[in-house]
């Protein structure tokens, strides 16, 4: 029998989403000269610009609550098209008033962006530059990525790159660590993400002086009752603060609330009634057990226009004043303003 070949990215983009029960289809009518979204973000970093390039969907393309990929195409991006998105934002008025105040951005491609099947690497380098030569103030550049793509070489390339702007700059890498529970992580999400490869991460990349944001979702999945998911974001702060202490990590922990994404799993449950999104009340309770961590702590308000009608968090009015709230927090770590919602 001959042996069987390797999958391409295609098939893998197309074996996840199948293994993930995604009913979505891609977004291959997009522009390929304009990113896929992008928006700023107020932190106690100061102004963060979120940058979303339109690429190759997720070659994982499994995790039950994403659909993330359904922004992207399925098909190769070139990296001259990735090129004019980069030109793109940086003729943008609307970023580019603001070019000044930018300390942080993050670079994603709902995906990761260092894989180099899916993001282009002369690309990364363009964009480099470009950041170098624009935003004279930037403090970090955050890469969203699953931890399977860190390849240590190419950061401290693109690490010495980015010390050599006016300011000097740090790396920062955004991996999706999810959920504490490793059934529900692996066997119920499935995330593909196991403990002991999340740590070589941080310890290789710490050692390179790089630091880390993790992507935190609390009530990710049908199942899991309100305190539940509290106990496992709690749980989770608590990991990653040991983490943090062990290797001297600089860990920021990004929480996100879960909406009801559609076109997966989590819709289905969602249209039986068998699962709601957390309500922010207790995202702000599992939130203050950052307290007193070494960490610092961002909650994410935003669905990114991916929710199911009535699958947000975000009710209500009232819930619009706990946004305010949750957003006074991000700019201030100030805990005292989470209890004061409570
Ligand atoms: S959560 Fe990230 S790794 Fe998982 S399918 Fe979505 S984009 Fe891919």
């Amino acid at each position: 029998m001959a042996p069987r070949l390797p999958l391409n990215v295609v098939e893998q983009i197309v074996r996840g989403s199948n293994d993930g029960r995604k009913t979505y289809t891609f977004n291959d009518g997009h522009d390929y000269n304009l990113p896929a979204q992008w928006w700023f973000q107020e932190s106690h970093e100061g102004l963060i610009l979120f940058l979303v390039f339109y690429t190759q969907a997720c070659q994982w393309s499994r995790c039950l609550a994403c659909n993330l990929p359904s922004r992207m195409s399925k098909d190769h991006v070139s990296y001259k098209a990735v090129i004019s998105q980069i030109d793109w934002v940086f003729a943008n008025p609307e970023i580019m008033v603001r070019k000044d105040e930018i300390r942080k951005v993050i670079l994603s491609n709902n995906g990761s962006v260092l894989d180099q099947e899916t993001f282009s690497t002369t690309a990364l380098m363009y964009l480099m530059a470009k950041l170098n030569l624009n935003f004279r103030w930037l403090d970090v550049i955050s890469l969203e990525t699953r931890p399977e793509y860190v390849d240590l070489a190419e950061i401290v390339v693109l690490s010495r790159a980015a010390a050599e702007g006016d300011t000097p700059t740090r790396i920062e890498l955004a991996v999706g660590f999810e959920v504490f529970d490793d059934h529900i992580r692996n066997d119920v999400l499935m995330k593909g993400l196991h403990l002991a490869v999340f740590e070589k991460m941080v310890t290789q990349a710490t050692s390179h002086g790089f630091r880390i944001k993790c992507y935190l979702m609390q009530k990710p999945v049908p199942g899991m009752s309100d305190e539940e998911a509290i106990k496992d974001v709690e749980c989770a702060i608590e990991y990653l603060h040991r983490v943090s202490e062990s290797c001297g990590a600089l860990i920021n922990v990004h929480l996100n609330p879960t909406y009801v994404a559609r076109n997966t799993d989590l819709e289905v449950a969602f249209l039986r009634g068998e699962y709601v999104p957390p309500f922010l009340s207790d995202v702000a309770k599992a939130a203050l057990a950052g307290r007193g961590k070494s960490l610092t702590m961002f909650i994410g308000l935003y669905d990114e226009g991916l929710a199911v009608p009535g699958g947000s968090f975000i009710r209500d009015e009232r819930d619009e004043g706990l946004v305010a709230v949750l957003e006074q927090f991000n700019r201030t770590q100030n805990f005292e303003v989470i209890e004061s919602m409570l």
